[in-house]
Protein backbone atom coordinates (compact mmCIF):
# COMPACT_ATOMS: atom_id res chain seq x y z
CA UNK A 1 0.00 0.00 0.00
CA UNK A 2 2.71 2.26 0.89
CA UNK A 3 4.09 2.53 -3.09
CA UNK A 4 3.82 5.65 -5.02
CA UNK A 5 1.94 6.29 -8.24
CA UNK A 6 5.08 5.38 -11.23
CA UNK A 7 3.57 7.97 -13.51
CA UNK A 8 1.55 10.72 -14.23
CA UNK A 9 -1.72 10.45 -15.45
CA UNK A 10 -1.96 11.80 -19.39
CA UNK A 11 -4.52 14.50 -18.01
CA UNK A 12 -2.29 15.75 -15.25
CA UNK A 13 0.65 16.17 -18.30
CA UNK A 14 -1.89 18.03 -20.17
CA UNK A 15 -3.26 20.57 -17.26
CA UNK A 16 0.41 21.53 -16.87
CA UNK A 17 1.08 22.13 -20.10
CA UNK A 18 -1.74 24.05 -21.43
CA UNK A 19 -3.90 25.13 -18.69
CA UNK A 20 -6.11 27.90 -20.55
CA UNK A 21 -6.94 25.18 -23.10
CA UNK A 22 -7.95 22.99 -20.14
CA UNK A 23 -10.26 25.23 -18.07
CA UNK A 24 -12.02 25.67 -21.69
CA UNK A 25 -11.84 22.25 -22.35
CA UNK A 26 -12.79 20.96 -18.34
CA UNK A 27 -16.13 23.87 -18.80
CA UNK A 28 -16.96 21.82 -22.12
CA UNK A 29 -16.96 18.67 -20.59
CA UNK A 30 -18.85 19.29 -17.48
CA UNK A 31 -21.01 20.71 -19.83
CA UNK A 32 -21.38 17.27 -21.66
CA UNK A 33 -21.38 14.96 -18.71
CA UNK A 34 -22.91 16.88 -15.60
CA UNK A 35 -26.60 16.18 -15.79
CA UNK A 36 -29.68 18.00 -14.07
CA UNK A 37 -32.25 15.52 -12.95
CA UNK A 38 -34.90 14.59 -16.07
CA UNK A 39 -36.93 16.97 -17.73
CA UNK A 40 -40.19 16.06 -18.64
CA UNK A 41 -40.11 17.93 -22.07
CA UNK A 42 -36.61 16.98 -24.27
CA UNK A 43 -37.85 13.42 -25.65
CA UNK A 44 -35.35 14.54 -28.55
CA UNK A 45 -32.25 15.34 -25.98
CA UNK A 46 -33.31 11.77 -24.19
CA UNK A 47 -32.68 9.97 -27.66
CA UNK A 48 -29.62 11.76 -28.14
CA UNK A 49 -28.47 11.08 -24.80
CA UNK A 50 -29.15 7.33 -25.65
CA UNK A 51 -27.53 7.23 -29.07
CA UNK A 52 -24.42 8.93 -27.38
CA UNK A 53 -24.32 6.37 -24.71
CA UNK A 54 -25.03 3.19 -26.89
CA UNK A 55 -22.18 5.04 -29.15
CA UNK A 56 -19.77 5.06 -26.24
CA UNK A 57 -17.74 2.17 -26.98
CA UNK A 58 -14.14 2.85 -28.26
CA UNK A 59 -13.90 -0.41 -30.19
CA UNK A 60 -14.87 -1.61 -33.66
CA UNK A 61 -18.52 -2.93 -33.17
CA UNK A 62 -17.28 -6.41 -35.17
CA UNK A 63 -15.25 -8.15 -32.31
CA UNK A 64 -17.67 -8.84 -29.24
CA UNK A 65 -15.16 -7.18 -27.20
CA UNK A 66 -16.47 -3.91 -29.01
CA UNK A 67 -19.53 -4.57 -27.29
CA UNK A 68 -19.44 -1.62 -24.04
CA UNK A 69 -21.15 -2.47 -20.42
CA UNK A 70 -23.66 -0.28 -21.41
CA UNK A 71 -24.68 -1.84 -24.60
CA UNK A 72 -25.12 -5.12 -23.02
CA UNK A 73 -27.52 -3.79 -20.66
CA UNK A 74 -29.47 -1.98 -22.92
CA UNK A 75 -29.51 -5.41 -25.07
CA UNK A 76 -31.24 -7.01 -22.58
CA UNK A 77 -33.44 -3.81 -20.90
CA UNK A 78 -35.30 -3.73 -24.80
CA UNK A 79 -35.40 -7.11 -25.34
CA UNK A 80 -37.90 -7.60 -21.88
CA UNK A 81 -38.85 -4.07 -22.31
CA UNK A 82 -40.89 -5.91 -25.63
CA UNK A 83 -41.60 -8.77 -24.02
CA UNK A 84 -44.04 -6.70 -21.79
CA UNK A 85 -44.57 -4.09 -24.38
CA UNK A 86 -44.16 -0.86 -22.92
CA UNK A 87 -44.86 1.95 -24.98
CA UNK A 88 -41.73 3.83 -26.42
CA UNK A 89 -41.97 6.81 -23.86
CA UNK A 90 -41.81 4.85 -21.24
CA UNK A 91 -38.88 2.66 -21.97
CA UNK A 92 -37.36 5.97 -23.02
CA UNK A 93 -37.74 7.37 -19.75
CA UNK A 94 -36.80 4.13 -17.56
CA UNK A 95 -33.39 3.38 -19.15
CA UNK A 96 -32.12 6.40 -19.69
CA UNK A 97 -30.10 7.55 -16.45
CA UNK A 98 -31.38 9.96 -14.45
CA UNK A 99 -28.33 12.16 -13.47
CA UNK A 100 -24.46 11.63 -14.37
CA UNK A 101 -21.66 13.66 -12.39
CA UNK A 102 -18.04 13.42 -13.15
CA UNK A 103 -16.13 15.22 -10.91
CA UNK A 104 -11.89 16.01 -11.29
CA UNK A 105 -9.96 14.77 -7.79
CA UNK A 106 -6.89 16.83 -7.26
CA UNK A 107 -4.97 15.28 -4.92
CA UNK A 108 -1.79 16.36 -3.25
CA UNK A 109 0.20 13.01 -3.35
CA UNK A 110 2.85 12.08 -0.44
CA UNK A 111 5.77 13.16 -2.20
CA UNK A 112 4.45 16.79 -2.50
CA UNK A 113 3.23 16.38 -6.27
CA UNK A 114 -0.36 17.16 -7.23
CA UNK A 115 -2.08 14.11 -9.39
CA UNK A 116 -5.45 14.71 -10.28
CA UNK A 117 -7.87 12.16 -10.68
CA UNK A 118 -11.73 11.67 -12.62
CA UNK A 119 -14.39 10.00 -10.09
CA UNK A 120 -18.21 9.27 -11.37
CA UNK A 121 -21.26 8.91 -9.67
CA UNK A 122 -24.48 7.84 -12.02
CA UNK A 123 -27.42 7.38 -10.64
CA UNK A 124 -29.83 5.16 -12.77
CA UNK A 125 -33.66 5.39 -11.15
CA UNK A 126 -35.19 6.12 -8.21
CA UNK A 127 -38.36 5.23 -8.66
CA UNK A 128 -39.04 2.65 -6.42
CA UNK A 129 -36.30 4.47 -3.67
CA UNK A 130 -33.13 6.05 -2.96
CA UNK A 131 -30.87 5.56 -5.73
CA UNK A 132 -28.24 2.45 -4.29
CA UNK A 133 -24.71 0.88 -5.49
CA UNK A 134 -21.37 0.53 -5.09
CA UNK A 135 -18.35 2.68 -5.73
CA UNK A 136 -15.26 1.37 -7.63
CA UNK A 137 -11.66 2.39 -7.81
CA UNK A 138 -9.86 0.70 -10.83
CA UNK A 139 -8.15 1.38 -14.01
CA UNK A 140 -11.06 0.71 -16.65
CA UNK A 141 -13.74 2.71 -14.24
CA UNK A 142 -15.37 5.08 -16.93
CA UNK A 143 -18.36 6.73 -18.08
CA UNK A 144 -19.81 3.56 -19.89
CA UNK A 145 -19.02 1.11 -17.22
CA UNK A 146 -20.28 3.30 -14.80
CA UNK A 147 -23.72 3.89 -16.31
CA UNK A 148 -24.02 -0.05 -16.53
CA UNK A 149 -23.45 -0.66 -13.55
CA UNK A 150 -25.65 1.65 -12.12
CA UNK A 151 -28.69 0.56 -14.90
CA UNK A 152 -28.11 -2.94 -13.37
CA UNK A 153 -28.25 -1.83 -9.55
CA UNK A 154 -31.95 -0.46 -10.72
CA UNK A 155 -32.53 -3.83 -12.02
CA UNK A 156 -30.76 -6.09 -9.05
CA UNK A 157 -32.93 -3.73 -6.51
CA UNK A 158 -36.33 -4.42 -8.03
CA UNK A 159 -35.71 -8.17 -8.47
CA UNK A 160 -34.94 -8.16 -4.38
CA UNK A 161 -37.90 -6.41 -4.03
CA UNK A 162 -35.71 -4.15 -1.60
CA UNK A 163 -36.86 -0.15 -2.04
CA UNK A 164 -33.87 1.61 -3.77
CA UNK A 165 -33.28 2.58 -7.33
CA UNK A 166 -30.13 2.02 -8.89
CA UNK A 167 -26.56 4.02 -8.58
CA UNK A 168 -22.87 3.26 -9.08
CA UNK A 169 -19.49 5.24 -8.70
CA UNK A 170 -16.16 4.86 -8.96
CA UNK A 171 -12.59 6.43 -9.76
CA UNK A 172 -10.17 5.57 -12.39
CA UNK A 173 -7.68 4.55 -10.65
CA UNK A 174 -5.36 1.18 -9.28
CA UNK A 175 -5.42 2.10 -5.39
CA UNK A 176 -2.64 -0.38 -5.25
CA UNK A 177 -0.09 2.21 -6.09
CA UNK A 178 -1.77 4.74 -3.19
CA UNK A 179 0.03 4.89 0.45
CA UNK A 180 -3.34 4.59 2.64
CA UNK A 181 -2.81 8.39 3.28
CA UNK A 182 -3.00 8.89 -0.04
CA UNK A 183 -6.60 6.81 -0.59
CA UNK A 184 -7.62 8.54 2.35
CA UNK A 185 -7.19 11.92 1.04
CA UNK A 186 -8.52 10.70 -2.60
CA UNK A 187 -11.37 9.31 -1.11
CA UNK A 188 -12.41 12.05 1.07
CA UNK A 189 -11.99 14.73 -2.17
CA UNK A 190 -14.29 12.82 -3.65
CA UNK A 191 -16.83 12.24 -1.22
CA UNK A 192 -17.22 16.33 -0.96
CA UNK A 193 -17.32 16.67 -4.39
CA UNK A 194 -20.52 13.89 -5.25
CA UNK A 195 -21.82 15.75 -1.67
CA UNK A 196 -24.39 17.14 -3.44
CA UNK A 197 -26.23 14.45 -4.89
CA UNK A 198 -25.73 11.59 -1.51
CA UNK A 199 -27.60 11.32 1.24
CA UNK A 200 -29.30 8.96 3.24
CA UNK A 201 -32.66 9.52 1.50
CA UNK A 202 -30.91 10.25 -1.84
CA UNK A 203 -28.29 8.13 -2.91
CA UNK A 204 -26.36 5.45 -1.06
CA UNK A 205 -23.26 4.40 -1.88
CA UNK A 206 -21.46 0.95 -0.47
CA UNK A 207 -18.10 -1.05 -1.61
CA UNK A 208 -17.41 -2.48 -4.90
CA UNK A 209 -13.79 -3.62 -7.04
CA UNK A 210 -11.32 -2.58 -4.59
CA UNK A 211 -12.82 -0.43 -1.48
CA UNK A 212 -13.97 -2.12 1.22
CA UNK A 213 -15.01 -1.41 4.59
CA UNK A 214 -12.32 1.42 5.50
CA UNK A 215 -13.16 3.56 2.11
CA UNK A 216 -16.78 3.43 3.47
CA UNK A 217 -15.73 4.88 6.56
CA UNK A 218 -13.77 7.74 5.13
CA UNK A 219 -17.14 8.65 3.18
CA UNK A 220 -19.10 8.38 6.16
CA UNK A 221 -16.98 10.67 8.13
CA UNK A 222 -16.62 12.97 5.67
CA UNK A 223 -20.05 13.35 4.54
CA UNK A 224 -21.01 13.63 8.49
CA UNK A 225 -18.46 16.72 9.18
CA UNK A 226 -21.58 18.97 6.84
CA UNK A 227 -24.56 16.90 7.45
CA UNK A 228 -24.01 15.38 11.41
CA UNK A 229 -23.41 12.06 11.74
CA UNK A 230 -25.32 9.99 9.14
CA UNK A 231 -24.22 6.57 9.07
CA UNK A 232 -27.05 5.50 6.89
CA UNK A 233 -25.16 7.37 3.63
CA UNK A 234 -23.13 4.72 2.96
CA UNK A 235 -23.37 0.47 3.82
CA UNK A 236 -20.86 -1.65 3.79
CA UNK A 237 -19.42 0.20 6.77
CA UNK A 238 -17.67 -1.68 9.81
CA UNK A 239 -19.42 -2.73 12.84
CA UNK A 240 -17.65 0.15 14.86
CA UNK A 241 -19.48 2.48 12.75
CA UNK A 242 -22.65 1.00 12.50
CA UNK A 243 -22.22 -1.85 9.82
CA UNK A 244 -24.25 -5.06 9.82
CA UNK A 245 -23.82 -8.20 11.08
CA UNK A 246 -23.37 -10.47 7.63
CA UNK A 247 -22.90 -7.50 5.23
CA UNK A 248 -19.85 -8.61 4.25
CA UNK A 249 -19.79 -12.05 3.47
CA UNK A 250 -23.56 -11.04 2.27
CA UNK A 251 -22.82 -11.69 -1.58
CA UNK A 252 -21.10 -14.81 -1.11
CA UNK A 253 -23.79 -16.28 0.83
CA UNK A 254 -26.15 -15.12 -1.77
CA UNK A 255 -24.26 -16.64 -4.48
CA UNK A 256 -24.48 -20.02 -2.48
CA UNK A 257 -28.06 -19.63 -1.85
CA UNK A 258 -28.64 -18.99 -5.77
CA UNK A 259 -26.47 -21.95 -6.68
CA UNK A 260 -28.50 -24.13 -4.36
CA UNK A 261 -32.09 -23.43 -5.53
CA UNK A 262 -30.25 -23.47 -9.05
CA UNK A 263 -29.09 -27.29 -8.76
CA UNK A 264 -32.39 -27.92 -7.40
CA UNK A 265 -34.13 -27.23 -10.12
CA UNK A 266 -31.84 -28.34 -12.62
CA UNK A 267 -31.63 -31.65 -10.60
CA UNK A 268 -28.01 -30.97 -10.43
CA UNK A 269 -26.88 -32.84 -6.97
CA UNK A 270 -24.91 -30.07 -4.87
CA UNK A 271 -22.51 -32.13 -3.27
CA UNK A 272 -21.25 -33.79 -6.89
CA UNK A 273 -20.57 -30.44 -8.21
CA UNK A 274 -16.87 -29.49 -9.35
CA UNK A 275 -16.80 -25.77 -9.01
CA UNK A 276 -14.38 -23.17 -10.77
CA UNK A 277 -14.40 -19.36 -9.52
CA UNK A 278 -12.39 -16.53 -10.74
CA UNK A 279 -12.26 -13.99 -8.44
CA UNK A 280 -11.01 -14.51 -4.82
CA UNK A 281 -11.58 -10.65 -3.47
CA UNK A 282 -14.78 -10.19 -1.27
CA UNK A 283 -17.38 -11.85 -3.74
CA UNK A 284 -15.44 -14.48 -4.68
CA UNK A 285 -13.22 -15.39 -1.14
CA UNK A 286 -16.91 -15.88 0.52
CA UNK A 287 -18.29 -17.60 -1.96
CA UNK A 288 -15.41 -20.40 -1.92
CA UNK A 289 -15.49 -20.42 1.80
CA UNK A 290 -19.88 -20.82 1.98
CA UNK A 291 -19.45 -23.39 -0.77
CA UNK A 292 -16.87 -25.64 0.47
CA UNK A 293 -17.73 -25.20 4.35
CA UNK A 294 -21.00 -24.87 4.72
CA UNK A 295 -22.43 -26.40 1.67
CA UNK A 296 -20.13 -29.28 1.11
CA UNK A 297 -19.39 -27.67 -2.36
CA UNK A 298 -16.19 -29.15 -4.32
CA UNK A 299 -14.02 -25.86 -5.23
CA UNK A 300 -11.71 -27.68 -8.01
CA UNK A 301 -10.14 -23.72 -9.06
CA UNK A 302 -9.95 -20.44 -7.95
CA UNK A 303 -7.89 -17.30 -9.66
CA UNK A 304 -7.39 -13.56 -8.96
CA UNK A 305 -5.66 -11.15 -11.26
CA UNK A 306 -2.47 -12.46 -10.94
CA UNK A 307 -3.28 -16.32 -11.76
CA UNK A 308 -4.78 -19.07 -10.64
CA UNK A 309 -5.02 -22.67 -9.71
CA UNK A 310 -6.58 -26.21 -10.01
CA UNK A 311 -6.90 -29.47 -8.24
CA UNK A 312 -9.39 -32.11 -9.26
CA UNK A 313 -9.67 -33.21 -5.45
CA UNK A 314 -10.89 -29.99 -4.14
CA UNK A 315 -9.15 -27.11 -2.55
CA UNK A 316 -9.39 -26.72 0.98
CA UNK A 317 -10.68 -22.83 1.85
CA UNK A 318 -8.50 -22.52 4.60
CA UNK A 319 -5.39 -23.10 2.60
CA UNK A 320 -6.23 -21.01 -0.06
CA UNK A 321 -6.96 -17.85 2.19
CA UNK A 322 -3.93 -18.78 4.06
CA UNK A 323 -2.00 -18.38 0.67
CA UNK A 324 -3.56 -15.55 -0.62
CA UNK A 325 -2.45 -13.74 2.95
CA UNK A 326 0.97 -14.67 2.86
CA UNK A 327 1.62 -14.46 -0.41
CA UNK A 328 -1.00 -11.46 -1.79
CA UNK A 329 -2.47 -13.84 -4.50
CA UNK A 330 -4.13 -17.41 -4.84
CA UNK A 331 -1.20 -18.06 -7.33
CA UNK A 332 1.61 -20.38 -6.47
CA UNK A 333 -0.76 -22.46 -4.15
CA UNK A 334 0.91 -25.81 -2.97
CA UNK A 335 -0.91 -28.82 -4.21
CA UNK A 336 -2.35 -27.68 -6.80
CA UNK A 337 -1.59 -26.79 -10.56
CA UNK A 338 -0.76 -23.22 -12.23
CA UNK A 339 -3.29 -22.44 -14.77
CA UNK A 340 -4.44 -19.05 -16.20
CA UNK A 341 -7.72 -17.12 -15.90
CA UNK A 342 -8.58 -18.11 -19.33
CA UNK A 343 -7.98 -21.55 -18.54
CA UNK A 344 -9.88 -21.24 -15.50
CA UNK A 345 -12.66 -20.22 -17.66
CA UNK A 346 -12.87 -22.78 -20.42
CA UNK A 347 -11.82 -25.51 -17.94
CA UNK A 348 -13.70 -28.78 -17.45
CA UNK A 349 -15.70 -28.54 -14.07
CA UNK A 350 -19.65 -28.53 -13.66
CA UNK A 351 -20.05 -25.06 -11.88
CA UNK A 352 -18.24 -21.53 -13.40
CA UNK A 353 -18.51 -19.22 -11.04
CA UNK A 354 -16.98 -15.30 -12.58
CA UNK A 355 -16.50 -13.10 -9.32
CA UNK A 356 -14.28 -10.51 -10.45
CA UNK A 357 -14.50 -8.47 -13.81
CA UNK A 358 -17.30 -8.01 -16.33
CA UNK A 359 -16.93 -8.76 -20.06
CA UNK A 360 -14.44 -12.63 -19.09
CA UNK A 361 -17.10 -14.62 -21.37
CA UNK A 362 -17.20 -12.92 -24.66
CA UNK A 363 -17.79 -14.59 -28.20
CA UNK A 364 -14.08 -15.27 -28.57
CA UNK A 365 -14.03 -17.67 -25.59
CA UNK A 366 -17.94 -18.96 -25.12
CA UNK A 367 -17.83 -22.03 -27.00
CA UNK A 368 -14.93 -23.13 -25.35
CA UNK A 369 -16.87 -23.17 -21.96
CA UNK A 370 -17.01 -26.82 -21.21
CA UNK A 371 -19.41 -25.80 -17.20
CA UNK A 372 -22.74 -27.13 -17.39
CA UNK A 373 -23.86 -23.92 -15.53
CA UNK A 374 -23.05 -20.23 -15.08
CA UNK A 375 -23.75 -18.85 -11.82
CA UNK A 376 -22.69 -14.58 -12.29
CA UNK A 377 -21.05 -13.57 -8.74
CA UNK A 378 -19.47 -10.51 -11.02
CA UNK A 379 -21.17 -7.46 -12.43
CA UNK A 380 -21.87 -8.09 -16.30
CA UNK A 381 -19.39 -10.62 -17.35
CA UNK A 382 -20.73 -12.36 -19.76
CA UNK A 383 -21.75 -10.51 -22.92
CA UNK A 384 -24.73 -11.16 -24.84
CA UNK A 385 -23.05 -12.72 -27.94
CA UNK A 386 -21.35 -14.69 -25.76
CA UNK A 387 -25.25 -15.59 -23.64
CA UNK A 388 -26.36 -16.70 -27.09
CA UNK A 389 -23.46 -19.04 -27.63
CA UNK A 390 -24.56 -20.70 -23.95
CA UNK A 391 -28.04 -21.18 -24.85
CA UNK A 392 -26.75 -23.25 -28.41
CA UNK A 393 -24.88 -25.02 -25.47
CA UNK A 394 -27.65 -25.39 -23.49
CA UNK A 395 -25.93 -24.03 -20.64
CA UNK A 396 -28.03 -22.37 -18.21
CA UNK A 397 -27.01 -18.75 -17.16
CA UNK A 398 -27.91 -17.39 -14.02
CA UNK A 399 -27.55 -13.73 -14.09
CA UNK A 400 -25.70 -11.35 -11.78
CA UNK A 401 -29.08 -8.85 -11.58
CA UNK A 402 -30.37 -11.73 -9.44
CA UNK A 403 -27.09 -13.82 -8.39
CA UNK A 404 -25.35 -10.97 -6.70
CA UNK A 405 -28.13 -9.42 -4.74
CA UNK A 406 -26.99 -10.69 -1.44
CA UNK A 407 -25.15 -7.70 -1.16
CA UNK A 408 -27.48 -5.24 -1.81
CA UNK A 409 -30.11 -6.87 0.53
CA UNK A 410 -27.99 -6.87 3.36
CA UNK A 411 -27.25 -3.17 2.58
CA UNK A 412 -30.65 -2.51 2.85
CA UNK A 413 -30.71 -4.28 6.26
CA UNK A 414 -27.93 -2.09 7.04
CA UNK A 415 -29.58 0.75 6.01
CA UNK A 416 -32.52 0.34 7.82
CA UNK A 417 -30.86 -0.81 11.38
CA UNK A 418 -29.09 2.52 10.69
CA UNK A 419 -32.50 4.70 10.36
CA UNK A 420 -33.75 2.64 13.07
CA UNK A 421 -31.00 2.75 15.35
CA UNK A 422 -30.95 -0.73 16.24
CA UNK A 423 -29.07 -3.65 15.57
CA UNK A 424 -29.85 -7.45 14.09
CA UNK A 425 -28.48 -10.35 15.46
CA UNK A 426 -26.68 -12.20 12.23
CA UNK A 427 -28.57 -15.22 12.92
CA UNK A 428 -31.63 -12.90 11.57
CA UNK A 429 -29.80 -11.24 8.63
CA UNK A 430 -28.70 -14.84 7.33
CA UNK A 431 -32.38 -15.83 7.43
CA UNK A 432 -33.75 -12.70 6.21
CA UNK A 433 -31.33 -12.89 2.95
CA UNK A 434 -32.20 -16.78 2.21
CA UNK A 435 -35.75 -15.61 2.48
CA UNK A 436 -35.32 -12.55 -0.17
CA UNK A 437 -32.78 -14.84 -2.25
CA UNK A 438 -35.08 -17.71 -2.12
CA UNK A 439 -38.21 -15.52 -3.33
CA UNK A 440 -36.04 -13.77 -5.99
CA UNK A 441 -34.89 -16.81 -7.41
CA UNK A 442 -39.05 -18.02 -7.71
CA UNK A 443 -40.01 -14.90 -9.24
CA UNK A 444 -36.89 -15.09 -11.81
CA UNK A 445 -37.37 -18.31 -12.77
CA UNK A 446 -41.43 -17.81 -13.14
CA UNK A 447 -40.85 -15.05 -15.69
CA UNK A 448 -38.78 -16.66 -17.26
CA UNK A 449 -41.42 -19.64 -17.48
CA UNK A 450 -43.99 -17.45 -18.57
CA UNK A 451 -42.48 -15.59 -21.12
CA UNK A 452 -40.66 -18.59 -22.56
CA UNK A 453 -37.48 -16.66 -22.32
CA UNK A 454 -33.43 -17.13 -21.02
CA UNK A 455 -33.42 -16.84 -16.50
CA UNK A 456 -31.46 -13.41 -17.52
CA UNK A 457 -34.70 -12.26 -19.81
CA UNK A 458 -36.74 -13.00 -16.95
CA UNK A 459 -35.18 -11.38 -14.79
CA UNK A 460 -35.31 -8.39 -16.33
CA UNK A 461 -38.57 -8.71 -17.07
CA UNK A 462 -39.50 -9.06 -13.55
CA UNK A 463 -37.01 -6.08 -12.93
CA UNK A 464 -38.59 -4.10 -15.23
CA UNK A 465 -42.10 -4.57 -14.86
CA UNK A 466 -41.59 -3.66 -11.28
CA UNK A 467 -39.50 -0.33 -12.05
CA UNK A 468 -42.34 0.48 -14.75
CA UNK A 469 -45.22 -0.18 -12.54
CA UNK A 470 -43.50 2.46 -9.76
CA UNK A 471 -42.93 4.95 -12.82
CA UNK A 472 -46.84 4.87 -13.93
CA UNK A 473 -47.67 4.65 -10.28
CA UNK A 474 -45.75 8.31 -8.94
CA UNK A 475 -46.77 10.06 -12.12
CA UNK A 476 -43.96 10.82 -14.93
P1 LIG B 1 -12.72 -7.26 -4.80
O1 LIG B 1 -11.92 -6.09 -5.18
O2 LIG B 1 -12.89 -7.59 -3.38
O3 LIG B 1 -12.14 -8.57 -5.53
C1 LIG B 1 -11.93 -8.65 -6.91
C2 LIG B 1 -11.21 -9.96 -7.22
O4 LIG B 1 -11.08 -10.08 -8.63
C3 LIG B 1 -9.80 -10.04 -6.64
O5 LIG B 1 -9.53 -11.36 -6.24
C4 LIG B 1 -8.92 -9.67 -7.84
O6 LIG B 1 -7.61 -10.19 -7.75
C5 LIG B 1 -9.71 -10.33 -8.95
N1 LIG B 1 -9.42 -9.76 -10.26
C6 LIG B 1 -9.25 -8.45 -10.58
N2 LIG B 1 -8.96 -8.32 -11.88
C7 LIG B 1 -8.98 -9.57 -12.39
C8 LIG B 1 -8.75 -10.11 -13.68
N3 LIG B 1 -8.46 -9.31 -14.70
N4 LIG B 1 -8.84 -11.45 -13.83
C9 LIG B 1 -9.13 -12.26 -12.79
N5 LIG B 1 -9.35 -11.81 -11.55
C10 LIG B 1 -9.27 -10.49 -11.36
O7 LIG B 1 -14.15 -7.05 -5.52
P2 LIG B 1 -15.52 -7.74 -5.14
O8 LIG B 1 -16.26 -6.85 -4.23
O9 LIG B 1 -15.28 -9.16 -4.76
O10 LIG B 1 -16.29 -7.67 -6.54
C11 LIG B 1 -16.14 -8.68 -7.52
C12 LIG B 1 -17.29 -8.58 -8.51
O11 LIG B 1 -18.53 -8.74 -7.83
C13 LIG B 1 -17.39 -7.23 -9.22
O12 LIG B 1 -17.88 -7.46 -10.53
C14 LIG B 1 -18.43 -6.49 -8.41
O13 LIG B 1 -19.07 -5.48 -9.15
C15 LIG B 1 -19.37 -7.62 -8.08
N6 LIG B 1 -20.22 -7.41 -6.91
C16 LIG B 1 -19.68 -7.08 -5.71
C17 LIG B 1 -20.53 -6.92 -4.61
C18 LIG B 1 -20.00 -6.65 -3.22
O14 LIG B 1 -20.80 -6.68 -2.28
N7 LIG B 1 -18.72 -6.42 -3.03
C19 LIG B 1 -21.91 -7.06 -4.77
C20 LIG B 1 -22.41 -7.39 -6.01
C21 LIG B 1 -21.55 -7.57 -7.08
Amino acid sequence: MARKLKTTPRRVKKRNTAKAGKLKMARRAARKTIRAPKKRSGEKQKHALIKSASMNSSLPRESSRALSAYDVVLHNFDLAADKLELSEELKLLIKTPDRELRVELPIRMDDGKLHTFIGYRVQHNNARGPNKGGIRYHPNVDLDEVRALASMMTWKTAIADVPFGGAKGGIAIDPKQLSMNELERLTRTFTSKIDCIIGPSEDIPAPDVNTNAQVMSWLMDQYSRRHGHSPAVVTGKPLELGGSEGREEATGRGIAYILRETTKMYGFDLKKLAVAIQGFGNVGGNTVRILSTEFGVKVVAISDVKGGVYNPRGIRYDDAIEQEKTNGSIAGLKGAAKISNEELLELKCDVLIPAALGNQLRRDNAERVKAKLIVEAANGPTTFDADEIFAGKKIPVIPDILANAGGVTVSYFEWAQNLQQFRWEYKRVVAELEKVMISSFSAVMAAAEKYKVSPRIGAYILAVDRVARATNLRGI
